[in-house]
């Protein structure tokens, strides 16, 4: 059993990021299970260069030290099609060919290519969620259930371009027997069902959801790394780690921003309480 964390390589680490990266590494660490470190990055062209190396040097310097080889979602693309026959087997999925501009108009799929068998290979391919509701327990946010048809429609499995949805690879992946428990951002609470449903219909395991808070500026834009978040500077580790735990709901002490990262780490993993995080769903970082 295991927790990881799933970074994709689009830039640097930033503070939202190592809000993610050490929650759930203290997880990890209190329920004594490995931390996984996984790099999501199926979208080749997003992907910026260096950006891997440059996360896995950020939190090893922040002594973030993953258990066990780095997995990458593009090294398992063969994992992914075989769920992917699973799935077409099951008869739940369709091809789409609708543009941008049909889409434009409708809040969610209205379902208009259901019955389209026919392989074309600039064509989407769309899973089937009619009248299914799934119920997704999360340890800081309690139970939300979701009408899929409503809520998001049938949703993309394979892009036009034909890559694999980040739904597809994730369910598979946080669906392993290896992980059972997710420390993430907020902002993927409501992909949480998609990707739920999708392990039901592979026959895989959820694993415990916690979904943290996330950083915004003061105009409550997220911070990311795609809107040039300002990234950590690994030479600030030990003040990183002490702003880190403020944030995640923790109380060190004040001289704790002058503490060797070992320290800071012990201290961490002794005080974690996911009960202690902050409920709401966005925290504003003063810069
Ligand atoms: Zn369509």
């Amino acid at each position: 059993m295991s927790g990881r964390f799933a970074p994709s390589p689009t830039g640097p680490l930033h503070q939202g990021s190592l809000v993610t990266a050490i929650g759930s590494y203290l997880e990890a660490k209190k329920r004594k299970t490995p931390w996984l470190l996984r790099i999501d990055d199926l979208d080749g062209f997003r992907s910026m260069r260096g950006a891997r190396d440059e996360i896995m040097r950020s939190l090893d310097a922040h002594g973030l030290h993953w258990d066990g080889p780095v997995q990458y979602q593009s090294n398992r693309i063969e994992v992914y099609m075989e769920a992917l026959s699973n799935l077409e087997e099951q008869d739940v999925l369709f091809y789409c060919n609708c543009s941008r501009k049909l889409l434009k108009n409708h809040r969610v799929y209205p379902g208009t290519c259901r019955k389209q068998s026919n392989y074309q290979s600039d064509r989407a391919i769309r899973i089937s969620t009619k009248n299914r509701v799934i119920t997704c327990p999360d340890q800081l946010r309690g139970n939300r259930s979701y009408e899929l048809e409503t809520a998001f429609g049938d949703f993309i499995i394979v892009r036009r371009d034909q890559i694999i949805s980040y739904h597809l690879a994730t369910a598979v992946d946080d669906g392993s027997p290896e992980i059972d428990h997710v420390v993430r951002g907020y902002d993927l609470l409501h992909e949480t069902p998609k990707q739920q449903y999708l392990m039901e219909l592979l026959n895989l395991r959820p694993p415990e959801y916690a979904h943290l808070p996330v950083l915004t500026d003061e105009d409550g834009v997220k911070l990311s790394k795609r809107t040039g978040a300002t990234p950590v500077n690994p030479k600030n580790a030990k003040e990183n780690w002490f702003i880190t735990l403020r944030l995640l709901g923790l109380n060190p002490p004040v001289d704790a921003a002058n503490w060797e990262i070992k320290e800071l780490k012990k201290w961490g993993m002794e005080a974690w309480q996911l009960e202690l995080v902050p409920q709401q769903s966005a925290m504003i970082m003063d810069t």
